[in-house]
């Protein structure tokens, strides 16, 4: 059974249909990369699957459980973390009451400030300052932070690097490996093709709000996802060679 599984999801923004039809699985321990341009309906489909934006069509199933009508709040509680884009922490907390904050849903599991630290090296000097003295880096570092202290059974990263200097990029690319190591599963959202390729086990490639191609990291190849990023050739949603 997977982890997480979206059937036929719609979601608007008005009359916007900015999630269509979206169709895909996340097995257990993948690192599952949505990648496609500005506005191709990816920060849409993540917030949907978080429960921050209700749909318009369609089911999403976690562990087999319809979650389509469960609030945002008792995902995090089932499970499902969200790191939203701009990486919004509480600006005037310091980094460790932003990472307990999170505590009030904790599920039991092995993250807690110790480990989010041997995780997260750069956060370890920066614990006491306040959030809003942080670099963007740092920031994204403890944004995670936040959302691993749930223990979460999948995580949810949009646009991790976004805004982000490359060797801060770096950084919270280094850390995300000890997270894929210890096998937690990840649906991450990068509009960086190269760094979506190098990370991830599998890839979706959306483009106006389709999934235009899906399949293993290592079967499709970059000319391929390309083609579908940039929608050079249009093709139905479908596992081509996976
Ligand atoms: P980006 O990388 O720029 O965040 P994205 O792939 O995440 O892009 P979305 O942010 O999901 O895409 O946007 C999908 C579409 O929905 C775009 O056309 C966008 O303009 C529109 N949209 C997103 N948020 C809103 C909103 N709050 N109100 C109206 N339209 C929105």
């Amino acid at each position: 059974m997977s982890r997480l599984a979206v059937e036929n999801l719609d979601a608007r923004h008005g009359l916007l249909r900015a999630v269509r039809d979206v169709s895909f699985a996340v097995a257990e321990g993948d690192i599952f990369a949505l990648v496609g341009a500005n506005g191709a309906g990816k920060t849409t489909l993540l917030r949907t699957i978080a429960g921050a934006h209700k749909p318009a069509g369609g089911r999403v199933l976690f562990d087999g459980v319809d979650i389509t009508a469960v609030s945002a709040h008792k995902r995090v509680a089932m499970g499902v973390a969200l790191v939203p884009e701009g990486r919004r922490l509480f600006p005037s907390m310091t980094v460790e009451e932003n990472l307990l904050v999170a505590g009030a849903v904790r599920r039991p599991g092995p993250w807690n400030v110790k480990t989010v630290l041997e995780a997260f090296p750069l956060l370890g000097p920066r614990l006491k300052a306040p959030a809003l003295n942080l670099s963007g880096g740092e920031r994204q570092a403890a944004a995670i932070g936040r959302a691993l202290m749930t223990n979460p059974r999948i995580l949810l990263l949009d646009e991790v690097s976004l805004g982000l200097a490359p060797v801060a990029v770096d950084a919270v690319y280094r850390s995300l490996q000890t997270l894929i190591k210890s096998g937690t599963t990840i649906l991450l959202v990068e509009q960086d093709l190269n760094r979506a390729i190098t990370v991830a086990s599998r890839i979706a490639c959306m483009l106006e709000g389709r999934i235009q191609l899906e399949g293993k990291a290592g079967t499709l190849t970059r000319e391929q996802i390309t083609e579908a990023y940039f929608g050079l050739r249009r093709e139905p949603s479908a596992e081509r060679t996976a």
